[in-house]
């Protein structure tokens, strides 16, 4: 039985609210303790950090990286990301006192860290890939790759298209046109005045509107040099705020940002290759597979992605680098077929005799001379043979009104797009695309719907691409730490201090044979272990 109303906490004049040792903060079961280990068995020098390898020198010493590298990975796994906010959690969380051993840096240092060491968290994001492929993690034969649409930090009005600037332009214009015959009939008021002898010559708002047309003159210059800069340039969108975030659309979403490609493996769902970009998904398959090829260490590699992907060279550059792409074939426009005439799909190739077959059976033969086309493929053109197309029942379904033969062209590679096109129609193709979604979906839908991650917080390709090393890296590092546990993770980090990560597959084996066996005794019910008396 309690006399009290409440529980009530402790008298703030006690002199131990908190243990008197930092260690005592975190119990040995935090969490906290996977980064500690993570990054203590990093060489931070030879991945790039700036200070790292900084001798004993006059002057303040600046904050070791390893604390700074420490403490983003904490925020980051702990939905904290603004270098204030890291500030503030270094003061007056436990585990971050603990972490960083009461450092407390600045919210300016904490910032610059995360600028200056950009293609750094690149190297630590990508060394962690290889650490979980040496410790077996990663399956390294099939993968997903998909592009998520982040936000930048800018705003959808900073980015101007062609179209924008020209409409800004007629708009303008109009609004001078508009202040002109302001002016004018200003102009013509005050002139009536003075001849009458009612106005004082001084009155009126001639020089605000003078002023105002002026402005406008300005901006119109500056959106006529800005439209031109377009024209001229290879850019086809200008933005103001942060240079390389533009106007990206996926179905019904449209954003001011980039383009997050993520190559995921199948067996845990780990990203293991990565890039942002700031166009759409189409013409980066062949580039993110590649990458996921080389930091699998794969001979051949299953790479599946969705119709968006779909590009006859990358095709045939996945197929030159041993890499087998299962990507839904683009269906076109089907202008063809919505004028219910033949399409390509009506004629079937015939590669011993290098002809088409058109859909009354006669065949169209390949000219001499190759072309190249308005997308720059080189083609061969197949045609049809006039005189039997003039007596043909189906010309009226099969030619355009006034053409006199059917004319296919067909690229130089195109055994490329029919051994793909063989590979979509076979039975696994179903079921590996019915998991590709499960894959590649996994990371981006932590990321965004878990941790709440949908937008950047720097400008700036590199900038950009170093935090999302941070936003990659602490996925992969939670789920790393939640499949091993933390006793095998800090297992794994001590060997990699002591061994180069080779021979770290084989102690990991090791540690997982030993700690595999100790579990069974503890759980066989007549167990030495078992019966072990406590204390
Ligand atoms: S019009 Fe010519 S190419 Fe077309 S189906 Fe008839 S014969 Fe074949």
């Amino acid at each position: 039985m309690t006399n009290r109303a409440f529980k009530t906490g402790e008298s703030r004049d006690q002199a131990n609210l908190l243990p008197p040792r930092i260690e005592d903060y975190v119990g040995p079961d935090n969490p906290v303790r996977a980064i500690e280990s993570f990054v203590c068995a990093l060489d931070l020098a030879k991945l790039g950090f700036r200070h790292a390898d900084r001798g004993m020198e006059v002057g303040q010493p600046p904050y070791d990286p390893a604390d700074l590298l420490k403490l983003y990975l904490y925020g980051y796994i702990n939905q904290v990301r603004s270098s204030r906010r890291l500030e503030r959690e270094a003061c007056r969380n436990l585990e971050l006192i603990w972490l960083l051993k009461n450092l407390k840096p600045g919210y300016r240092t904490i910032a610059n860290f995360r600028k200056e060491n950009w293609k750094a968290l690149k190297a630590v994001n990508r060394g962690f890939v290889l650490l979980a492929r040496e410790i077996g993690l990663v399956g390294g034969t099939l993968v997903a790759v998909d592009g998520a649409l982040f936000h930048g930090d800018a705003s959808k009005a900073s980015i101007f298209t062609r179209r924008r600037l020209a409409e800004q332009i007629a708009t303008l214009d109009k609004e001078i046109e508009a202040y002109g015959k302001s002016l004018d009939a200003n102009d013509a008021t005050e002139a009536g005045q003075r001849t009458d002898g009612q106005g004082d010559g001084g009155g009126g708002h001639g020089g605000d509107l003078g002023a105002k047309v002026t402005e406008l003159m300005a901006r119109r210059s500056r959106a006529q040099a800005d439209l031109e800069g377009l024209e001229s340039g290879d850019k086809r969108q200008l933005s103001l705020t942060d240079p390389d975030a533009r106007l990206l659309s996926k179905g019904d979403q449209t954003v001011a940002g980039y383009n997050v490609q993520s190559v995921v493996d199948d067996k845990h769902k780990l990203i293991v290759a990565s890039e942002v970009v700031n166009s759409s998904d189409a013409g980066h398959l062949h580039a993110m597979a590649k990458a996921a090829k080389e930091v699998l260490e794969a001979e051949t590699l299953q790479v599946l992605a969705d119709a968006g992907y779909y590009s006859s060279a990358d095709l045939k550059a996945c197929e030159d680098d041993g890499i087998v792409a299962y990507v839904p074939p683009s269906e076109g426009n089907g202008m063809l077929e919505k004028q219910g005439r033949f399409s390509l799909r009506d004629f079937s190739y015939d590669a011993t005799a290098d002809a088409y077959r058109c859909p009354a059976g006669e065949l169209l033969r390949p000219t001499k001379k190759p072309f190249t086309n308005t997308s720059g493929r080189v083609e061969i053109r197949y045609l049809s043979r006039k005189a039997i197309c003039d007596r043909c029942p189906l010309r009226a379904r099969c030619l355009a009104p006034k053409a006199v033969q059917r004319s296919i062209g067909r690229w130089e590679h195109e055994d490329v797009i029919e051994r793909h096109r063989a590979r979509m129609q076979s039975a696994d193709a179903g079921d590996l695309m019915r998991r590709r979604s499960g894959i590649v979906e996994h990371p981006f839908g932590t990321i965004k719907c878990r941790a709440g991650y949908r937008h950047f917080l720097v400008r700036g390709f590199n900038k950009v691409r170093g935090e999302w090393s941070l936003m990659a890296l602490c996925y992969n590092f939670t789920r790393v730490l939640n499949i091993l546990g933390l006793e095998r993770f800090i297992a794994c980090m001590a060997a990699t201090l002591a061994f180069p990560l080779r021979a770290l597959a084989a102690v990991v084996c090791c540690i997982q044979l030993v700690l595999d066996a100790f579990w069974t005794e503890i759980a066989s019910p007549g167990s030495r272990l078992c019966t072990l008396p406590v204390g």
